[in-house]
Order: structure tokens, then C-alpha cells, then sequence
């Protein structure tokens, strides 16, 4: 028996008898490692990063469909629902902010020429906004400064020919769902199938999503006259300039219609729907899974938002889990410490026996190569499991065994001049 010698896996071992491997054996006292450390793979640290390229993490030549899709990536990512580290929701609202600068032609146009003081009125008296008609964007927020600024640099309302662009009834993705999934530690370790239950919003099958009631049809929003986007004139100190909204009365789609009964006119409904979730070997409490496309419902025809399943693993009585290892203790008397001896492990896969060898020291970590959790994407392969042996002092003895422990004593010390010493 090597101590350390950690290449070399001894499978089942023979008779039925696990062979342990010594991982170490310190000097006394509580094994290190007997205390798995906490989960500490979460919690990067996101770096405030300037250039709006770099945080979609396209290249300043992507086109608008690569920019979307980077968008999409990077929100899904960052959203505060679905991720909790710290920053993400600054780094969230940071792509947001990028991705309505590079989404819209001109305001990409004024980024690359004049970086992010230019979006943020700082271009000295917007000399440099000529020729800015056509707007294609889809504004929604009324109180973005830089829609003012637009408005009035764009000489009066001239330029705003180009409105009927924007897209009507537009669909919009599903919001993400969240899910808190407790498993018993076994299930975490070799995976399982579950039931789960979750409340969401569906599409109105009353009105199929349309939101609106069954025999009547959508006509033109009369506040901002199927526009979907109200003006209103602001006086800053900078003089008056025009500001563009979203219509709240049809918040943007330009048409109003009866509401549906069921949905009223969300074209949504809660619903509870029971979903089958494969839970794969070697997961942890930290861990989440995403299932695709069972998140809440689009509007209008918009993709449903994914389901995120958070999971927490319940304690063992017995094992210990630390990412892929597993550790226990075992308790064997001072007098099996000396003579060796063989005791029953509980472990993932059931009882095992282990035997413990002669002159095992207190504090010794026994290894049982692969009786540990599979790793997390390849069940193959397995982690350990360490046993931390205490040994066991009696605290009181029996006359006939202090004779024994006082013989002992006087063979120990005449030993000390012979061949022969513990
Ligand atoms: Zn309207
Ligand atoms: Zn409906």
C-alpha cells in the first residue's frame, strides 16, 4: 500500500472486499477534507465593458439579424429572473442599452461615429443629426432623452415619414419561467425522471392567442390613429423637442378590439400543465436546467420562454458530497486500528465492505476509487469516495482489559531495548 498513489484505481476489489487506496494520513486531529467545501463556481465577476460591440459580442460589421440574435443570447443569459450572480442585472440593462443603440440604423450610425456621448446627448448641439429621416424603430421607452434630443434635431416633425414601418402586432417571446426543484440526495447523484407541475401562462385557446373576442375584429387605435406611437412636445433647456411613445392605449400595435372573455385580450391564460423532466446524473444544488420552449407563452404568435428548474439537493444522513466526491466516516475501536479489520461503508450504490488495514492511524483517509457521483455530461466517469477513519479511545475500560493494556505497557518497554518496537 502506497500512501498518495492516486493513479492506480482499484475497482471492485476481490471476494467481494473493497481494497482501499491511502489518500493521506495526517499527523491528528479532524481529517482535512472531511467537510465538503461549498459550491464556489458561481459568483464571476462581470467586467463593466464600454464598447457595445464587445458586450453582444458581435463584430462592428454584424449585420441586424446577427445583432438580434447576440441580443437575445446575451439577455437570456444575464436576465435578473435567471441569473442571480451579482452584476447580471446591471449587465443586463447594459445590453439592453447596447442592443437598442445597434438595433436601430441611425443610432448604430451615431455609436460608431461618436461612441456612447453621442447616444447620450453629449454631441454639442446636434449639428451632426441631418438627414435623419425614415425612423424604423420601435420605441417604447417615452422617456429615453435621446428620443427627445431626435425629435427636435430632426427640424420639426419633417423627418417622421418613415413611422409606417414599424411593425404592427408584433410578437413578442414569452417571459422565462422558474421552477424550484428539491431532490433527494441519490436522485442528484445517478439522475432521475420527474413530474413537475408548473404554473405558466398559455395561449388563450378561446381566442388562439389573438386576445381578442370570438366575431369581432380590430379596428384602428383612435388616440394615435393606428400609429401605435403618440408625439408630445417637451420643453427642455434646450428648447422644445418632440418626443415619441408608445401609444399606451394599444401599447403599439395601432389596433384596439374587443377583449376576449377568457384572456381579456392578453391572449394568454394561467395554466397549470404537468411536464416530464429528465434529471441527469450528477447534479447539484446549484444547478439549473433549462426546458426549452415550456416557459410562458409568446404574445401574438411570439416563441414561448424557456423553463428554468433550479435545483437543491437534500442532505444524507450519512454521506457527504463535494462536486463529484463523496465522503463519510468510519468509526473502528483502537484495538482494530492495530489489528486491521474489514466494517460495512454505506455508499451511493449500497453497503460495501472495506477493509481496513493493520496500523491504520487515526484521522486516515480511505479511498474507494468510483463509488463516487458520475460527472455531471459524462456518467462514465465517476468520482470517490473517502472514508475518514476515526479511531475510537475508550473513555473507560474494564479491570480485565486494563491488565491486558498494563501487559502491553511492559512489553512495549522492554521491546524498547530489543529488536522489536511499535
Ligand atoms: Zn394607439
Ligand atoms: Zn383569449
Amino acid at each position: 500500500m502506497q500512501a498518495g498513489k492516486l493513479g492506480t484505481r482499484i475497482g471492485g476489489g476481490h471476494a467481494g472486499v473493497q481494497q482501499p487506496h491511502l489518500l493521506k494520513q495526517p499527523a491528528g486531529g479532524r481529517p482535512a477534507s472531511s467537510r465538503p467545501r461549498l459550491n464556489s463556481r458561481r459568483g464571476a465577476v462581470v467586467v463593466r465593458a464600454a464598447d457595445y460591440y464587445s458586450l453582444l459580442g458581435v463584430s462592428r460589421n454584424a449585420d441586424k439579424k446577427q445583432i438580434k440574435q447576440a441580443y437575445r443570447q446575451a439577455a437570456r443569459k444575464y436576465h435578473p429572473d435567471v441569473n442571480r450572480d451579482p452584476g447580471a442585472e446591471d449587465k443586463f440593462k447594459e445590453i439592453g442599452q447596447a442592443y437598442e443603440a445597434l438595433s436601430d440604423d441611425n443610432k448604430r450610425a451615431i455609436y460608431d461615429r461618436y461612441g456612447e456621448a453621442g447616444l447620450k446627448g453629449g454631441m454639442g448641439g446636434m449639428g451632426g443629426m441631418g438627414g435623419m429621416g425614415g425612423m424604423g424603430a420601435d420605441f417604447s421607452n417615452p422617456f429615453d432623452l435621446f428620443e427627445s434630443f431626435f425629435g427636435g434635431g430632426m427640424g420639426g416633425m419633417g423627418g417622421m415619414g418613415g413611422m409606417g414601418s414599424r411593425t404592427r402586432n408584433r410578437a413578442t417571446t414569452g417571459e422565462d419561467d422558474r421552477y424550484d426543484l428539491q431532490l433527494d440526495f441519490l436522485e442528484a447523484v445517478f439522475g432521475c425522471a420527474k413530474e413537475i407541475d408548473v404554473d405558466r401562462l398559455a395561449s388563450c385557446s378561446t381566442c388562439s392567442g389573438s386576445g381578442a373576442k370570438a366575431g369581432t375584429s380590430a379596428s384602428s387605435c383612435p388616440q394615435c390613429g393606428g400609429a401605435g406611437q403618440v408625439v408630445s412636445a417637451v420643453r427642455t433647456p434646450l428648447g422644445m423637442f418632440q418626443q415619441v411613445a408608445t401609444c399606451p392605449r394599444c401599447e403599439g400595435t395601432g389596433q384596439i378590439f374587443t377583449p376576449c372573455d377568457t384572456c381579456g385580450g392578453d391572449g394568454r391564460v394561467r395554466e397549470s400543465k404537468r411536464i416530464s423532466l429528465k434529471v441527469p446524473a450528477g447534479v447539484d444544488s446549484g444547478s439549473r436546467l433549462r426546458v426549452r420552449a415550456e416557459g410562458n407563452a409568446g404574445k401574438r404568435g411570439g416563441e414561448p420562454g424557456d423553463l428554468y428548474v433550479y435545483i437543491t439537493v437534500k442532505d444524507h444522513p450519512e454521506l457527504r458530497r463535494d462536486g463529484i466526491s463523496i465522503h463519510s466516516d468510519v468509526e473502528i475501536s483502537y484495538v482494530d486500528a492495530i489489528l486491521g479489520t474489514q466494517v460495512k461503508v454505506t455508499t451511493v450504490d449500497g453497503p460495501v465492505e472495506l477493509k481496513i488495514p493493520s496500523g491504520t492511524q487515526p484521522g486516515t483517509t480511505l479511498l474507494m476509487a468510483k463509488r463516487g457521483v458520475p460527472r455531471l455530461g459524462n456518467s462514465a466517469s465517476r468520482g470517490d469516495h473517502q472514508v475518514h477513519v476515526r479511531v475510537r479511545i475508550p473513555k473507560s475500560i474494564s479491570s480485565d482489559e486494563r491488565k491486558l493494556v498494563e501487559q502491553l505497557k511492559e512489553m512495549q518497554s522492554k521491546a524498547k531495548f530489543g529488536p522489536f518496537s511499535f
